[in-house]
């Protein structure tokens, strides 16, 4: 029996992809020389006033609407003190007690099904700190830290969810579906491994006959996991520590805890601040955020189709509901997808072709539907081929290994191999009239009622077509040519 429920809330943060940052003109693009997007304001001169950018409003408008929020008319931005020499001015702005947008819900799929609805609490806007590159392994023995600050000031949406999951597979599909959302707005790269998109994981066990409030129970927070995959290694390791220390009767601290990727583990980095630790207080230097329903309205319409629309999309063509979620997941399958039906009409064909053996062609090759040498044109002539019966569908992926391989179209391949798969009834009959006259004591043994040797028929005719033929066309055609051979005997 369990003695504990396990309790999980995620605080995502992510980079919006505006052309500049948050609160000056500076460039947002990532992989720069350290420190040459940068200016007085984001290197927090004193003196400089900040100037918040429209784009980055409009950015966080949509993530909020797309996630189901409430928009607020009125927000603010509030200054969060903390000295770190990733943040020059020593206080961040971002937004506390009024944040823009509250009280949406994400729905997490598994398998096409809807598992549950995450609650989404908030989603504010602020500023990103810069990037500490440590001279060393770990910071404990780092030789020195070197600061860029590149990032210091690129406007970033924290989404911070109620704690509504309940296991690490359950984080895993929310921020799944959480980054499905957000990549059909394109409004952030959300590429985890560089930093545009990072999760904390804050976990706790509540204890059988705990009575007290969720908030109240002592939690962990995982810091900056850099994948979907780590949060839920992460997570994992975390319910097993916690739930030992229950175990052993002893008291979990609320901490803050990194991750160890090569180890799987947690390790314990510091206590965990409480937000009187900052010192909010109201940013002086900028106005409140006031949005009229009409801007609000004005952003509404210029969102795309929902994910729950083009799941809806792609399960009414009749794709299975577990393909629906991996062509979801990936804009560039998609739009494939999409083009491939188009041209072909049988979207479960199309389907089966792009998730069974082409995925398994681009994945052998480190390609992705974004770089597929194989277009959907090449692929649905390949399909063609099929549905006409040019080709057997064992043929055909030879044929697509080659069509990779070259980048040549499967007719041509087909032309050039002579592969063609005879189903042309006036050739095939002409070989199974040789075959039932030279075999005429084979054929009197079939007429005797020895099925068996309509089979040794068949065989004599697949080897002289060299495999060619389609064999349910050569046992029909056998059977009517030995009905007019018995006729006329
Ligand atoms: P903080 O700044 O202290 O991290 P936030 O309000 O930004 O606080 O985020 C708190 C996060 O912790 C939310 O995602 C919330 O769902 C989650 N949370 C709250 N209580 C628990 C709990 N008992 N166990 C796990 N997560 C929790
Ligand atoms: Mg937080
Ligand atoms: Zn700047």
């Amino acid at each position: 029996m369990r003695k504990y429920e396990v309790i999980i809330g995620l605080e995502v943060h992510v980079e919006l992809k505006t052309r500049a940052k948050l609160f000056c003109g500076c460039s947002t693009e990532f992989g720069a020389e350290p420190n040459t997007h940068t200016c007085p304001v984001c290197l927090g001169m004193p003196g400089v006033l900040p100037v918040l950018n429209r784009q980055a409003v409009v950015y966080a408008i949509k993530a909020a609407l797309a996630l189901e929020c409430t928009v607020h008319s009125y927000s603010k931005f509030d200054r969060k003190q903390y000295f770190y020499p990733d943040l020059p001015k020593a206080y961040q702005i971002s937004q506390y007690d009024q944040p823009l947008a509250e009280h949406g819900h994400v729905p997490i799929f598994n398998d096409g099904a809807v598992v549950k609805t995450v609650g989404v609490r908030r989603i504010h806007l602020e500023e990103d700190a810069g990037k500490l590159n440590h001279l060393g392994q770990r910071l404990g023995d780092a030789k020195g830290s070197l600061v860029d600050l590149n990032r210091a000031g690129v406007p970033l949406i924290e989404i911070v969810s109620e704690p509504d999951m309940s296991s690490a597979d359950e984080a895993r599909l929310y921020l799944t579906e959480l980054r499905n959302i957000l990549s059909y707005l394109d409004i952030s790269d959300l590429r985890m491994e560089e930093g545009s998109m990072r999760c904390d994981a804050n976990v706790s066990l509540r204890p059988s006959g705990y009575t007290g409030s969720v908030e109240d129970l002592p939690r962990v927070e995982i810091k900056n996991v850099n994948s979907i995959r780590n949060v839920q290694r992460g997570i994992e390791f975390e319910i097993a520590r916690q739930a030992e220390f229950l175990a052993n009767g002893e008291r979990i601290v609320k901490e803050t805890r990194g991750f160890d990727d090569q180890s799987g583990r947690t390790y314990s980095q510091r206590s965990k601040e409480e937000a009187n630790d900052y010192r909010y207080f109201p940013e002086p230097d900028l106005p409140p955020l006031v949005l009229s329903d009409v801007f609000v309205r004005e952003v509404k319409d210029t969102l795309p189709p929902s994910t729950q629309a083009l799941r809806q999309e792609l399960r009414t063509a009749g794709v299975q509901p577990k393909d629906v979620e991996v062509i979801l997941a990936d804009h560039s399958a998609l739009a494939f997808w999409r083009q491939a039906t188009t041209l072909f009409g049988d979207a479960r064909m199309v389907t089966n072709w792009m998730l069974s053996d082409l995925s398994r062609l681009l994945n052998t090759h480190g390609h992705s539907f974004a770089t597929t040498p194989v277009s959907p044109e090449a692929l649905v002539g390949l399909l063609n081929l099929i549905h006409r019966g040019t080709l057997s569908g064992r043929m055909a992926k030879e044929v697509l290994d080659n069509m990779y391989e070259t980048q040549r179209s499967a007719e041509e391949i087909v032309k050039d191999l002579g592969m063609s798969q005879i189903t042309d009834a006036d050739a095939i009959k002409k070989v199974v009239e040789e075959t039932v006259a030279s075999h005429r004591p084979v054929v009197e043994d079939y007429l005797s009622g020895k099925e068996k040797a309509l089979g040794f028929l068949v065989g004599q005719v697949m080897k002289k077509t060299k495999g060619q033929a389609k064999p349910d066309v050569v046992n029909k055609i056998l059977k009517d040519v030995i009905r007019e051979y018995a006729e006329k005997i």
